[in-house]
């Protein structure tokens, strides 16, 4: 099979949002945005529609203070409309916005159906409880996604089957799996953080298939390489959104190297699988809504300590030695869940730093705290 991609691993700065859409739109067939981890992408690639996660990115705002975007929502969603505004969505055929956080879903939604209405043949509204785990928000988020495909299946004027459905979520928990492989061989060292960042970051816009050819040969080639040694400051990184790999650059600059991460574009992007044993709706809504690590979005009794055991977990399992939580200005949901993680943390004796991000990841003022944090981390030997 021909691999459509230029290299094996794009980063975001490789692609433009019109080259990413452009190889796929070449060969005949629909692409489509998505904004959030919690989106079921599952049933877009069963219509033979390639999903590509819009991240937003650092580069300046000009067009989206235009039209009244509130200066106090995060970057992610200030940059997410700028880009659209600009026209750089201009070859999507569609764009999906799941409800999971105020800004980057309603917000953008409403923005999206005002102000680029047009732009996008199909523009949808996906409807995600924000309480998990319970029969009842189960039943109203199948009932969701089944109204989500019917709109598709509109739109494509053709049927989504059940089998593509099934061979969607197959493929999907494959990459899933593979990208598992890649988070452990990096634990042991034999990937850096930084390509395996690039992993996942390439898993959001290419197709499935062709990204798990990709990422086995990436497994092939790492497992006969010899590991770099485990001795370097090992950092779990926890947030929302990145718009690039500047921040794992930066800390394996600094001889430290990220072995896990709680990161929208890490492990809460594709930790958990999919069932394969039910209904594939139901197997989707209750994948999306239960998976770990949640989103700091959701309203579930449980969902701190949730998060604390899944950090608690990656810790361990990848002998990280310290937190770095980056996090998003005006991100509210982040930040009130940081305050009982920090505690938690503290308590724990377990090192950690919070740095705040806005249009940059701030780079000196974070080059400063990571090092007082190796400091710190060296002199525990
Ligand atoms: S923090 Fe939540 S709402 Fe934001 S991208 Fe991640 S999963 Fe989606
Ligand atoms: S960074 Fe926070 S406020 Fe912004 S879109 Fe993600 S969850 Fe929402």
């Amino acid at each position: 099979m021909e691999l459509s991609i230029k290299k094996p691993f794009f980063t975001p700065k490789d692609l433009s949002w019109h080259e990413r859409a452009k190889w796929w739109k070449d060969k005949g067939k629909r692409v489509l945005g998505y904004l959030c981890s919690d989106f079921p992408e599952e049933i877009v690639y069963a219509g033979g529609i390639l999903p590509i996660r819009i991240l937003g990115s650092n580069e300046a705002i000009s067009e989206a203070y235009k039209y009244s975007i509130n200066p106090y929502s995060c970057y992610v969603t200030r940059s997410i409309l700028d880009i659209a505004l600009k026209g750089e969505l201009s070859d999507f055929d569609g764009l999906a916005i799941t409800t999971t956080c105020d800004a980057c879903g309603l917000d953008i939604y409403w923005r999206m159906e005002d102000q680029v209405k047009g732009s996008f043949p199909f523009l949808y509204l996906l409807p995600r409880p924000s309480i998990s785990k319970t029969e009842s928000s189960h039943k109203f988020f199948r009932v969701e996604l089944f109204r989500f495909k019917e709109s598709l299946e509109e739109f494509l004027q053709e049927e989504i089957p059940k089998s593509s459905l099934a061979h969607a979520i197959k493929v999907y928990n494959q990459n899933r799996s593979l990208l598992r492989e890649i988070y452990d061989l990096r634990g042991e060292g034999f990937i850096s953080g930084v390509d395996a960042a690039s992993a996942v970051f390439s898993s959001m816009g290419n197709p499935k298939d062709e990204s798990n050819l990709l990422l086995s040969r990436m497994i092939e080639e790492a497992k006969v390489r010899e590991p770099k040694s485990s001795a370097a400051p090992r950092i779990h990184l926890s947030g929302s959104v990145l718009f690039n790999l500047e921040l794992f650059e930066l800390i394996e600059d600094l001889g430290g190297t990220v072995v896990s991460d709680d990161l929208c574009v890490g492990s809460r992007y594709f930790w958990d699988p999919v069932s394969t044993d039910r209904d594939p709706l139901e197997a989707l809504a209750t994948r999306y809504l239960d998976k770990e690590p949640a989103c700091p979005c959701m309203n579930t009794e449980s969902k701190v300590e949730d998060r604390l055991n899944f950090i608690l977990m990656m810790l361990e399992r990848y002998k990280a030695d310290a937190v770095v939580f980056c996090l998003h200005k005006y991100c509210d949901t982040h930040q009130l869940d940081y305050q009982i993680l920090a505690e938690e943390l503290e308590e724990r004796e377990i090192p950690f730093l919070v740095h705040i991000i806005e249009q940059n990841i701030g780079t000196a003022q974070l080059r400063t705290k990571l090092e007082a944090l190796f400091e710190i981390i060296n002199g525990r030997g």
